[in-house]
């Protein structure tokens, strides 16, 4: 069996308000994508594809690769405008295997437990991803600032990363998103997940599996704050 993992690092982040990209931002004077590349490294996971951007390569090859000797990154590849353009790159620069994970590098906090579930769930059923029940009562908006609709709290989940699939159906569900973004485009569609092209190619369920409310993506300035003290906390622990 063999499983690559995407770790996606070529977002600008702009609601981070920041000129430093927020996969590179430091918490406790670390990279935050040094740390989902660690757990990856340690992990059963054969090889890690990094996707960055085009300017950005040289230097994730120095300051993060080689600086903490990462040995499963084999190849660091520039993403595109969108993260799914980004994904597609990293698809393609994949060697063949059976189980691809796909997993934002601004997500700092996956833990081995969340990717040993994942991998015993993409066995089982083909395609899982990792996520948390909401905890708020979720609102959808009418368009027009009111309310329309409440959904039951009961099957919400908010989805995380790593997502995870049979390579070969993940590759071919990208391809076709790829050959027909323009009609997909017009419909209206924003694409902002991996599980939205596998469901919108293949009609096949897709596992929920546990991840953890510490499983946050860096996005906003509060976040690094969270992740601050979520770090305090672990190496407390240890
Ligand atoms: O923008 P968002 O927060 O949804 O990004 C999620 C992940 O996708 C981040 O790790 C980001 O670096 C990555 N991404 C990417 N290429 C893009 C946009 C986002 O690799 N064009």
């Amino acid at each position: 069996m063999r499983c690559v993992a995407v770790v996606l690092a070529a977002g600008r982040g702009k609601r981070m308000n920041s000129d430093i990209q927020k996969q590179y931002l430091l918490i406790h004077e670390k990279p935050v994508l040094y740390y989902s590349l660690d757990v990856f490294e340690k992990s059963f996971v054969d090889e890690i594809v990094l996707v960055t951007g085009e300017d950005e390569i040289e230097y994730c090859r120095r300051e993060i690769v080689e600086k903490y000797g990462f040995q499963k990154v084999r190849q660091i590849v520039a993403g595109g405008k969108e993260r799914y353009h980004s994904v597609y790159r990293g698809i393609e620069s994949c060697g063949t295997c059976d189980y691809l994970m796909i997993h934002d590098g601004a997500r700092p906090f996956i833990t081995e437990e969340i990717l040993l579930r994942s991998l015993s769930a993409v066995r089982e059923y083909g395609a899982c991803v990792a996520g948390v029940r909401v905890k708020d009562t979720v609102k959808i908006e009418d368009g027009n600032g009111f309310i329309s609709e409440t959904p039951d709290r009961a099957y919400l989940w908010n989805v995380q990363t790593p997502q995870t699939f049979s390579f070969s159906e993940i590759k071919a569900a990208y391809e076709k998103l790829i050959e027909n973004e323009d009609a997909i485009l017009r419909q209206g569609i924003s694409i902002t997940d991996d599980t939205m092209v596998y469901q919108h190619f293949f009609d096949r369920k897709v596992r929920l599996i546990e991840g953890g409310y510490k499983n946050i993506k860096i996005t906003t300035p509060e976040d690094l704050l969270a992740a601050e003290s979520f770090l305090s906390f672990f190496e407390k622990k240890c």
